[in-house]
């Protein structure tokens, strides 16, 4: 049957395929490209009326790449893309990114079989015939041994519950859901951000320029340091071009899928003078290479760790100039261990006449009413706010879509107390489900479009596998989830990640139970998942086929 049945009888029979990968991302794309390399029928879906995933929907003024540098934070498996696509930036802003996944999905001639702007409702498990009945929301049903749930680990929005919030009557935006049309116009209007991570800090230097005045409602003060934009300089492009092959394989082994070799000298090696100069001079370089090429134990060792806070404590007294505002904005945690932030003129923005701190720690909100925000202190006028409050990370899309597995299991029973999953890919009792970034993986501590190609290509040859040894359903052994989830947290707890309360932990979201679910350790995850299937998929139970 053709996977593009007609409307008219789509309402009658199901669509029969052999994966449904939910999301047109970077994992979605890529997924939905190796699948049908693999002679596979698959189809993507995604609410969106774009492909780009976060890269569609993340629109807002400042929005760019943090990962270290252009190009590497692209497809690798295609070097026609990585010849054919000219990065301009160092960089590169949403607008980019985004115009390079629409050259890929023509390129690699993707469109044919992704459905845009159909959002899938649910999902469920049929043991009789192992395969997933799957609806959308153009009430169309979908039929398929698997499903690949390439749905993104930053894109369901965190809304803040804060009382009076529905009476605001001025303009609102999520960061993470900006309008599509490029409508949002800030001149001569008085805007709150409300909410410091990434997005508010790369919003609100572009904000505070064209506002009339800018209210930051800050809970949590960041470390950011400055992201070094610049053109790309055509000479490292060749460059790159010409030595692609090595670079591919150098991300793929060291941490975070950079291609750049991480320091090998631990702070407490050089001198308080020695490492002064040391940050200062990557602090004028720009980007994360400030923790990846100074020390090692940054993320490991308290001491070191509280070396390089303390010097960008100094860069924020140093830069605003008002000294109760640089009071507000020092933060007094671990550096990194929220997610690193870069900027573009972040503190200095505080400089402007335009622009005020509030800092909710010592200035609670008490409410908001239709003309503003109002807080210990007093009323704050506003026409717009902006919410640039994140995100229910790494699981709150699937938990969203809430599949049903083995004997109509729910995945959120299944996620009461625990995000378990086996290799971050599979979850107990859903078989033929799999994740790209779940829990447990090293997603959103890794290249991401890098990872995205690595856990794709798993699934894609254990689909394969599954088949050619004449098995229908695949599923984590009883008991794997809990040793592999004991292995990730081993690894978490040599870092010092888990000790600061972020949404890496979960602890963005009211009522979400803490868990560090992310693999620290991308290079020796990739290693692992690789053994597992060249050992036969160790961990996994098979299930013979069923009979048609
Ligand atoms: P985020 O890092 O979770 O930051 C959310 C901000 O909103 C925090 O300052 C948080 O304060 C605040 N907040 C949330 N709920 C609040 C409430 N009820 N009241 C007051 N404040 C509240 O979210 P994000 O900035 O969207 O970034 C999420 C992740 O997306 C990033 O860490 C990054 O991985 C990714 N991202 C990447 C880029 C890029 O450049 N490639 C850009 C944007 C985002 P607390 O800190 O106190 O919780």
């Amino acid at each position: 049957m053709s996977s593009t049945a007609s409307p008219s009888t789509a309402a009658q029979a199901a669509i029969v395929l052999d994966v449904v990968v939910i999301g047109a991302g970077f994992s979605g794309m890529y997924a939905l490209h190796t699948l049908r390399e693999a002679g596979l029928k698959a189809r993507v879906y995604d609410e969106a009326h774009n492909v780009g995933g976060t890269w569609n929907w993340n629109r807002y003024p400042g929005a760019r790449v943090d990962f270290p540098v252009a190009p590497y934070y692209c497809y690798t498996f295609s070097d026609e893309l990585m010849n054919e696509f000219d990065w301009p930036e160092r960089q590169p802003d949403q607008a980019t990114v985004l115009k390079y996944l629409n050259f890929v999905a023509d390129r690699m001639d993707l469109r044919r079989d992704i459905e845009l702007g159909t959002r899938i409702t649910g999902a469920t498990y049929d043991e009789a015939t192992q395969r997933w009945r799957v609806g959308t929301s153009r009430g169309t049903r979908l039929d398929a041994q698997f499903v690949v749930c390439a749905s993104g680990a930053l894109s369901t929005a965190n809304m803040p519950k804060i009382p009076g919030i529905e009476t605001f009557a001025g303009e609102c935006y999520h960061t993470g859901r900006w309008p599509q049309d490029d409508s949002v116009d800030f001149t001569g209007k008085r805007v709150a951000v409300l909410g410091t991570g990434s997005s508010g800090v790369q919003s609100i230097p572009h904000i505070a320029r064209q506002c009339q005045h800018l209210t930051v409602l800050q809970r949590t003060p960041q470390y950011t340091v400055p992201a070094g934009n610049k053109p790309v300089d055509p000479d490292f492009v060749a460059n790159a071009r010409a030595t692609w092959p090595e670079i591919k394989q150098r991300m793929r082994v060291t941490p975070f899928g950079s291609p750049f070799l991480a320091s090998t000298v631990k702070a407490s090696e050089h001198t308080p003078e020695q490492r002064r100069e040391v940050y200062e001079k990557f602090w004028q370089v720009g980007g994360f290479n400030i923790v990846i090429d100074t020390y090692c134990d940054l993320f490991t060792d308290q001491f070191a760790n509280e070396t390089l806070a303390e010097f960008v404590r100094d860069k924020i007294r140093s830069t605003v100039k008002n000294p109760d505002t640089a009071r507000k904005l020092l933060p007094n945690y671990l550096i990194g261990t929220k997610r690193q932030i870069l900027d573009e003129g972040y503190y200095d923005t505080y400089n402007r006449d335009n622009v005020t701190l509030v800092d909710l720690r010592e200035d609670p909100i008490l409410e908001f009413y239709p003309g503003g925000v109002r807080t210990k202190s007093g009323d704050h006028p506003i026409d717009m706010l902006v919410l640039a409050t994140g995100f229910d990370a790494i699981t709150g899309t699937l938990q969203r879509l809430n599949p049903r597995g083995r004997g109509g299991v729910t995945l959120n029973e299944c996620w009461k107390d625990r995000f378990n999953s086996y290799l971050g890919i599979s979850i107990p009792r859903f078989p033929n489900l799999f994740m790209i970034h779940g829990p447990e993986s090293p997603g959103v501590l890794f290249n991401m479009p890098l990872g995205a190609e690595m856990e794709s290509d798993w699934i894609r040859d254990c689909i394969l596998h599954l088949r050619a040894q004449g098995k229908g359903a695949i599923e984590p052994a009883p008991g794997v989830d809990a040793a592999y989830g004991a292995e990730v947290a081993e690894f978490a707890r040599m870092t010092l990640f888990e000790q600061t309360e972020s949404w890496y932990t979960g602890a963005n979201i009211p009522g979400k139970h803490r868990q560090f679910a992310v693999h620290v350790a991308g290079p020796l995850y990739f290693q692992k998942i690789r053994e597992v299937a060249a050992q036969g998929y160790t961990g996994f139970v098979m299930e013979p086929a069923a009979t048609a």
